[in-house]
């Protein structure tokens, strides 16, 4: 018998959880977040770069008190191959503004802070508890959950899915398929402390600036992957993923990818001597706009990572996360004050919201750059990185060899590799997938 009934349910308290039950608990509705982590953000991993434009819509003040660790003022994109890089890079005094865009932040303590702020709110946020099943009625709707708690039953007008990107449940109910090994990266990522001035002095940082490197090429032996760097105030996150049917197919390891990343002699130098602290492994949805599962139900809607929103082109996820849990509260409350039920045609209110929002308009631009990126792994993550880095080697490298029999030898040998056709054929390729 379910004994305690709320206006609405959150499963999970990483960024979709705790956007959705802040907003919830802050439009005056009965809220139960329920957290199988010892607390909000002991499970979570992320690189990780925080957006502030997202955040503000939630907690405008949120500079006054919450964890962060550096704003970001540079941005460094390398194509490598196995000694050499060849970079992009961005610095701009501009970024050192008064209300900064971009932050870096450590999950573990920037979840806490986020929760503190919705049982703030009113919401009931219960930690240690896992959501082990839906409860259905007879036609399918949705009407709370079952924890491993003693008399773990709990009732909901409305359970808010925000249980991360394996979706357990929601596979479990029948609301979604598994996610697809072609669609979900597995990344890893390691935290390396340094003296606070050691690394503003390799970095070129000073008070509260911050830098990002991510990088593509050799480290991920022609799988879909990248790599990235960022600095917080007294450490750096660095990482690498690559999608979970590729480490099937060829058998690397995530742990010996990161170990290759950390080793290329442009890495090394800016981690030497630092000592390693924590290591964590978690799945990235990169599927894109295509892998997006059926986002509501009768009784239930999903958000975040578990509803695969995730721009792997841009590297963003948490923003992603947190507009779409507020938007899921937003509509959930709209609904409620009219007193309709929950049900699937109401509940298509998020959909609508989030198909007028960023993240569904960004996705949809680059629906096909997914399935192009493992498609053409090999082209775009070994073969170009490595010829475009012999080019540049050419290209600085003074010898007596002349101007005019480099440039036919690059030529040559980009040919060699690839031919005319085929080039033209993947920049073509990748023009329309960017569109
Ligand atoms: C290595 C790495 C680097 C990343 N870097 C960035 C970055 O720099 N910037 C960025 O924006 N994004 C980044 N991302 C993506 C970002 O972390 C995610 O998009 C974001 O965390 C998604 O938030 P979420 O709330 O949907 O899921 P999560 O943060 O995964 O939270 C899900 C929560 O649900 C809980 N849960 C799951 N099942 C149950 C259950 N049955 N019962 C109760 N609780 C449950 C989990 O314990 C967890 O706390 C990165 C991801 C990884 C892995």
């Amino acid at each position: 018998m379910i004994e305690e009934r709320f206006d609405a349910i959150v499963v999970g308290a990483g960024m979709a959880g705790n956007a959705a039950a802040l907003t919830l608990a802050q439009r005056g509705l009965k809220v139960l977040q329920l957290e199988r982590g010892e607390y909000s953000g002991s499970k979570n991993v992320q690189g990780a770069i925080l957006y502030a434009d997202m955040l503000e819509k939630l907690i405008p003040d949120f500079r006054e008190d919450a964890p962060l660790e550096r704003h970001l003022i540079e941005q460094r994109f390398w194509m490598m191959d196995d000694n050499s890089h060849t970079g992009l890079h961005y610095r701009s005094d501009d970024f050192n503004e008064e209300k900064p865009n971009r932050y870096t932040i450590i999950r573990a303590q920037f979840d806490k802070w986020f929760s503190k702020k919705v049982q703030e709110a009113g919401a009931v946020v219960l930690c240690e508890t896992t959501v082990t099943e839906l409860l259905q009625d007879a036609r399918g709707k949705v009407i709370g959950v079952r924890t491993d708690r003693k008399n773990g039953k709990v009732g909901a007008d409305v359970v808010v899915l925000a249980e991360g990107v394996s979706g357990l449940l929601g596979t479990r109910a029948g609301l979604r398929s598994r996610p697809d090994p072609n669609k979900v990266a597995l990344a890893v990522k390691e935290m390396h402390f340094l003296p606070q001035e050691t690394l503003e002095a390799r970095f070129n940082l000073k008070g509260d600036e911050g830098a990002v490197i991510e990088a593509v090429g050799t480290i991920s032996e022609g799988m879909t992957g990248m790599g990235f760097i960022y600095t917080n105030r007294e450490s750096i996150s660095l990482g690498i993923g690559c999608l979970v049917s590729d480490f099937e197919r060829t058998g690397q390891t995530p742990y010996g990818l990161l170990e290759k990343f950390k080793s290329h002699p442009s890495v090394r130098a800016l981690i030497e001597g630092s000592e390693v602290k924590e290591y964590a492994a978690h799945l990235i949805p990169e599927g894109g706009y295509k892998a997006i599962p059926q986002l509501f139900g009768d009784g239930w809607v999903v958000v975040g990572d578990a509803a695969q929103l995730n721009n792997a082109v841009h590297r963003e996820g948490s923003n992603l996360a947190m507009t779409s849990g507020r938007l899921a509260a937003e509509a959930i409350f709209q609904i409620k004050s009219r007193r309709d039920p929950m049900t699937k045609e109401n509940l298509a209110l998020y959909r609508k919201m989030l198909e007028d929002s960023f993240v569904m308009k960004d996705l949809k631009k680059y629906r096909d750059m997914p399935d192009l990126l493992h498609i053409r792994a090999q082209n775009f993550f070994l073969t170009y990185p490595q010829l475009v880095s012999k080019a540049m080697k050419d290209f600085v490298r003074v010898d007596g060899v002349t101007k005019a029999e480099k440039e036919k030898a690059t030529l040559r040998s980009f040919l060699a590799a690839r031919s005319l056709k085929g080039i033209i054929g993947d920049a073509f390729n990748f023009a329309r997938a960017w569109r």
